[in-house]
């Protein structure tokens, strides 16, 4: 097992877009790149985790998604793209990149994906709820995109002030 430095905002890494990966990257260091991606997210207590937030800047992420009859949602995500989006859901969200930061954040209920597995295979997810939130989150961090741009301009303020008292406490890095 070999943990990854997860990179906190504001690293530019994060608010950079990532570049979809090639036919010939899915190999032997993927794997061990999206396994250690799920080893530091879980040490983390994450559900999910895009490459930016390790310093690559690369279309991919992981979830761990628990659901409510067992049917946990746990896939790496290739290049992913969103089909199908529908319906709302507004509940709080966290990120691995923003530690100890909570916010209210409005997302689509459900949300149809497609993306590459570690092999290059193509697969779509159909999913609601919290593995819907996830989805969208990680797939915005593949955009450059932070959980902090869906927020509502108050909430983004709010935020913002929280940041810098954690900054400066020595709390967020
Ligand atoms: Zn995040």
């Amino acid at each position: 097992m070999s943990l990854l430095d997860i990179v906190y905002y504001p690293d530019p890494v994060l608010l950079s877009v990532g570049k979809p990966l090639e036919d010939e990257e899915f190999d032997g260091h993927l794997e061990t790149l999206v396994s250690n991606m799920f080893d530091t997210m879980e040490k983390a207590d994450g559900v999910g985790l895009a490459a930016p937030q390790v310093g690559i800047s690369k279309r991919l992420f992981v979830m761990d998604v628990p659901g409510e009859n067992g049917d946990r949602v746990r896939q790496a995500l290739i290049n992913p793209e969103i089909i199908h989006i529908e319906g709302e859901q507004v509940g709080d969200e966290g990120c691995l990149s923003f530690p100890g930061l909570f916010q209210l954040v409005k997302r689509e209920m459900r949300v149809i994906a497609r993306a590459l597995d570690v092999k290059g295979d193509e697969f779509e997810l159909d999913v609601d709820d919290l593995a819907a939130r996830c989805i969208l989150h990680e797939t915005d961090h593949c955009d450059g995109i932070v959980f902090l741009d869906r927020m509502t301009p108050l909430k983004r303020e709010l935020a913002k002030r929280k940041i810098k008292t954690l900054q400066k406490t020595g709390k967020w890095n």
